[in-house]
């Protein structure tokens, strides 16, 4: 039999928290098209795809103030109202589907009576019109967006939804494309999983040591099934 990729769950898979942008629903084009919008239209420097795929996972504030060092709150106040307005609006601007596997993934986790949750950097705003044209949002327990806690790596968007989910920090596991999220689930003390299909690269993610490190959600699925049939 083939070694498990992940440890046994003491008592038992609960909780399963994920990242949206870049782990569930692929929007990296579109945050990075809209993030260039907004610096062409405040009139500042425009950063390549690199250095924004690099702040992707931040909440819109904490990227801006990464991006833009000198930037005040006026200024990162304007940024992220043109960010959101193209993100939300925008006809131009790239398409975001689902990640292939998202449904079979959360099937599988639902006939075992796992509970899912989404800790997002996206706005309020942004998640709910995202789980409107998905069709999710009834998989989920607890949601936390970036407007309502603080950004990631701080640890209460997930200490929030383990919370309502009444679910203890050793039965949950985090799922992420970000080394932000990795960081807030160590913060918080959840084991997590990072996916490679997002935003950072295998090498930043590992520097993170996750519990697994998968290239995409069929193959965490199946990592998950392994742990299974080891715990039983
Ligand atoms: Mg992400």
């Amino acid at each position: 039999m083939t070694a498990p990729l992940l440890p046994p769950v003491a008592g038992g898979l609960r909780l399963v928290v994920f990242d949206w942008d870049g782990t569930l629903m692929d929007s990296p084009l579109r945050i990075v098209h809209c993030l260039q919008r907004a610096a062409e239209a405040l009139g500042v420097e425009v950063r390549d795809e690199a250095a924004l795929r690099n702040i992707i996972g931040l909440g819109v504030d904490a990227a801006v103030r990464e991006l833009y060092p000198e930037a005040d709150a006026a200024f990162v106040h304007r940024f992220a109202t043109a960010y959101r307005a193209c993100y939300l609006e925008a006809g131009d601007a790239p398409p975001t589907p689902l990640y292939p596997g998202v449904a079979r993934l959360l099937d599988w986790l639902d006939a075992r009576e796992v509970l899912l949750a989404v800790a997002t950097s996206k706005s309020r705003r942004g998640l709910d019109q995202a789980l409107e044209v998905t069709g999710l949002g009834a998989r989920f327990v607890a949601t936390a967006t970036g407007d309502e806690h603080p950004s990631k790596p701080h640890p209460a968007m997930l200490e929030h939804v383990m919370e309502r989910a009444g679910v203890e920090r050793t039965r949950t596991r985090m799922v992420g494309d970000s080394v932000y999220d990795l960081q807030m689930a160590r913060h918080a003390g959840v084991p997590a999983v990072a996916v490679t299909h997002g935003v950072h690269s295998r090498d930043r993610l590992r520097a993170e040591a996750p519990l697994a490190l998968q290239t995409d959600l069929e193959a965490l699925l199946e990592v998950f099934r392994q742990a299974e049939g080891v715990t039983g």
